[in-house]
């Protein structure tokens, strides 16, 4: 959808990039920049950079970049309009929206407000009468009165039609039940019904602190055990996890996954706030991603039996992907987080998790687990294994001591394990080496972007094209000297859109930076952009700059030369043909 462009000048401008930023990472001013610590990849020195004049951020380490609507994007896992309303409302401003999106957007605000004051429902009905069986089971559960109001639990009374009528008489209709998966519709009678009756309910909330789904506990032993909302507009499995919105704001350093609610509940009940629980299903990349976004170090405490198990194994890797520490949590005395908490307390929890398992000590586990070391055979084969396995570790020490412990499982001396090892970590050594060298053969490739799809073919001129927008961006007055130059002319295709939208605003009076142009080029795009005007130290220097003009045009000439023979190759070729032919 398109935002007017007015609208969006004037919403960059009420929002600072640098306080908005702010908010989120601390920063400290280091010449005309400000720098922080990433919040989108973990790290020690602060390699994230905010330019409050050029109204752009961008991260010198994980290439991150854009302007305030591409930052609120990232931080807050929103879409752009969705972050232009964002920013509209931290600004207080009103957003022109178009009719086509203001419904599909009307209709999920009506489902959010719907989801809401369902769960204020089930949370009334706890109270009540009718909720005497639940409040038991709670106090059986051992959840505090401050837990309960704290993730809101309720109660949904044993009927097929309470939330429904108690809903309708609030003003929705049946078909926004439906939508939003609370109400069900019978096949044969085509009437509708609840869908949650006599359970336990958990509100799903997400990182914005919207109601979008319900899990349902049963309190006894009947089936299914939990009940989840279905996927609707709102509430998609794959992309939220539970009580993240409460664990993205914790300060305890790391994220606890867990299996289930009443794992995560009995955790931040405990003091643990950083607790968060899938929905029913595994692990997915998205939840992996949405988690890299708040945290470095993910620890795993599914739980003992073969499918924990299994489901840990699935998740180091894809957590692993998206750039995360991860750490796996073994509980020996108890089956779950939630057990373990009661029978031992929190201290002990505590102490458990700050020496949880790193992910090398637990994959060396499960290497062993799959050989059997009393065979001699299997036994050189996992040392090989083990040997690179631990020749990846970069520390000399880590080196050594996972090695001995190795050693000692398949009953062999430190020192042959030792050498072993050496042997691993040198033939990775010289594999890295070979890859090293082929990137040095292509000096060129060092100035090639890191960004996904695009390739500078002419790096000379691509270098003055970077120039160009270096310096307008700096100085935009520079523009209307340079009207002879238009963006068709630039040999990258991003970099000529980039200059001529710039250009278009110039002429008609708007924001002259790339955060007024977010809209117009992809998150890619965007990064590749504010990673060109933060690139060295663009002082405006106008001889520089006539340099690149003249570079940009000379190139131009001779691509447009090379076109021209091209098409008279081409023309002389159909000629013979013809003679030929006739
Ligand atoms: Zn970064």
């Amino acid at each position: 959808m398109a935002f007017p462009q007015s609208f969006l000048d004037e919403l960059v401008s009420r929002n600072p990039i640098d306080e908005v930023v702010s908010q989120y990472v601390q920063l400290s001013r280091k010449g005309s920049n400000l720098f922080g610590l990433c919040p989108f990849h973990s790290e020690k020195t602060g390699s994230f950079s905010v330019a409050p004049e050029k109204g752009i951020y961008y991260c010198f380490g994980c290439h991150k970049g854009g302007g305030v609507v591409n930052f609120i994007m990232e931080i807050e896992g929103l879409d752009y309009p969705d972050a232009v309303r964002f920013l509209a409302k931290r600004a207080g401003m009103e957003v022109p929206e178009d009719a086509g999106y203001q419904s599909t957007y009307r209709r999920q605000e009506r489902l959010w407000a719907l989801c809401k004051d369902a769960a204020r429902f089930f949370h009334g009905k706890l109270q009540e009468d009718c909720g005497a069986e639940a409040r038991a089971y709670i106090g059986k559960r051992g959840l505090s009165k401050g837990t309960v109001t704290r993730f809101g639990l309720g109660f949904a009374p044993d009927s097929w039609s309470a939330l429904i009528d108690a809903m309708t008489k609030k003003g929705y209709e049946k078909q926004e039940l439906l939508d939003a998966g609370l109400a069900l519709k019978s096949r044969e009678k085509g009437t509708i019904y609840d869908r949650f009756r006599n359970r336990l309910m958990f509100p799903i909330i997400d990182v914005r602190g919207n109601i979008i789904g319900f899990g349902g506990r049963v309190m006894d032993d009947s089936t299914p055990k939990y009940l989840n909302s279905p996927e609707t507009v709102i509430f998609n499995k794959r992309k939220n996890l539970f009580a993240m919105n409460i664990a993205k704001k914790s300060k305890q350093g790391r994220i606890i996954l867990t299996e289930g609610y009443m794992d995560a509940i009995a955790l931040h009940q405990y003091g643990f706030d950083c607790a968060v629980a899938s929905l029913g299903t595994a692990l997915t990349e998205e939840q992996a991603h949405l988690l890299s976004k708040y945290t470095g170090q993910v620890v795993l405490t599914y739980d003992g039996d073969e499918a924990g198990q299994n489901a840990t194994r699935r998740a180091i890797p894809m957590l692993e992907k998206a750039g995360l520490q991860v750490r796996v949590l073994r509980m020996q005395g108890a089956k779950d987080p939630d057990e373990f908490l009661k029978k031992y307390g929190a201290d002990r929890f505590k102490v458990l998790l700050d020496g949880s398992q790193g992910q090398m000590e637990y994959r060396l586990q499960s290497l062993m687990s799959r050989y059997h070391l009393e065979n001699d055979d299997e036994r050189v084969e996992f040392l090989q294994e083990a040997a690179k396995l631990i020749s990846s570790l970069q520390s000399p020490v880590e080196r050594e001591v996972y090695g001995a412990r190795a050693a000692e499982a398949a009953g062999i001396t430190a020192e042959a394990m030792k050498l072993e090892v050496s042997k691993a970590f040198k033939r990775r050594l010289a594999v890295q080496k070979k890859q090293e060298e082929k990137k040095n053969l292509a000096p060129a490739a060092a100035q090639q972007p890191k960004v996904r799809g695009i390739r500078y073919d002419n790096l000379r001129c691509a270098m003055a094209e970077e120039g160009v927008l270096q310096m307008v961006l700096r100085e935009e007055s520079l523009l209307d000297e340079l009207r002879e130059l238009t963006g068709g002319m630039f040999s990258v295709p991003l970099l000529g859109r980039a200059y001529d939208a710039l250009r278009r605003q110039r002429e008609q009076g708007g924001l002259c930076s790339l955060a007024a142009l977010e809209g117009q080029f992809t998150k890619e795009e965007m990064e590749h952009l504010t990673g060109v005007a933060q690139k060295g130290n663009s002082r405006v220097n106008e001889d520089a700059l006539w340099d690149y003009v003249r570079t940009i045009r000379e190139e131009y000439g001779k691509e447009k030369a090379r076109q021209n023979q091209n098409l008279m190759a081409m023309r002389d070729r159909l000629r013979e043909r013809k003679g030929l032919d006739g």
